[in-house]
């Protein structure tokens, strides 16, 4: 109450089998990661860390490696859920104002910007373009 915070621990059921996030070979538990936690939406108006050991398996192929947690991406600090509220908070206004509505930093907050864009740009396809314009006046001066 006092820090106005929320802690939840993810756990599995022993005997579940996980997928190679390289291959999806469908493997055992080899062992667990370190702790770690995801900034999640508020629960009320407390700030909600998920906290889990990611499983981890021993692929043939691919060596010891973690799961694929679908709650976040790999190396994310915030669950996919808090990252698409703070990106729709980014959307209606600066960097330093969104900061102060979902309570994280300046380097959170572009960072999250940085994850969103490259996420957008993976999902376009190459494509020729129909058309172009040219001006023709800064050609003319030597501008390319
Ligand atoms: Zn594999």
């Amino acid at each position: 109450m006092n820090e106005q915070r929320v802690d939840v621990w993810a756990d599995h059921p022993k005997d579940v089998a996980w997928v190679c996030p390289h291959c999806t070979k469908r493997l055992p538990l080899y062992d667990h990661a370190e702790e770690r936690t995801w900034r999640h939406l508020d629960s009320c108006q407390f700030q909600t860390h998920l906290h889990a050991r990611i499983p981890r398996v021993a692929c043939g192929e691919h060596g010891v490696v973690q799961v694929t947690v679908p709650w976040a991406e790999p190396r994310s600090r915030f669950t996919l859920l808090f990252e698409r509220l703070a990106i729709d908070v980014l959307r209606q206004c600066d960097v330093s104002g969104a900061t102060r509505i979902v309570r994280i930093s300046w380097d959170e907050a572009w960072g999250g910007m940085q994850r969103a864009v490259a996420r957008g740009r993976a999902r376009k396809r190459a494509r020729i373009v129909p058309r172009i314009g040219v001006d023709e006046k800064a050609a003319a001066k030597g501008h390319r």
